[in-house]
């Protein structure tokens, strides 16, 4: 596999091609704002590799995923939310409203998080 894709918008974030707000980053991961925050902290943690999800990493770099995983701890210590807590995502597919297709986990935190999805009915 390459390392990047063309089109991938995250691939050009990586790269620098499109700006973005740094947060943290390692040799194999960058982390940086959300353009459109969905809580006071919202970063994206992806692997400066291309890879089309979290499944996609998970079956072909697991140390990779971890390390994406240790970056997101990492932003939430250096946010301060590490003690009032915080929440990490990976949306995979269409049901988990996922649009953008490079692997990245979302950290959100710095006040009360909403539910996450919608309470179950049975009936
Ligand atoms: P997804 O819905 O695929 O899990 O998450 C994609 C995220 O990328 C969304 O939260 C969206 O706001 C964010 N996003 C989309 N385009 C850009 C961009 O150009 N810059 C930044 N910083 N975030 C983006
Ligand atoms: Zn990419």
């Amino acid at each position: 596999m390459s390392s990047t894709e063309a089109d991938c918008l995250f691939c050009k974030i990586v790269l620098g091609d499109i700006p973005s707000t740094p947060v943290y980053e390692t040799g194999l991961t960058y982390a940086f704002r959300d353009i459109n925050a969905q809580a006071e902290i919202h970063v994206l943690v992806v692997p400066r590799q291309h890879y089309e999800d979290a499944a996609v990493l998970a079956s072909e770099d697991p140390a990779l995923l971890a390390e994406v995983m240790l970056a997101g701890v990492e932003v939430a210590k250096q946010e301060g939310i590490d003690e009032s807590g915080y929440r990490m995502v990976f949306n995979t597919g269409p049901d988990a409203g996922r649009t953008v297709f490079h692997a990245h986990l979302h950290v959100l935190g710095g006040e009360q998080l909403g539910l996450f999805g919608r309470p179950y009915r049975t009936g």
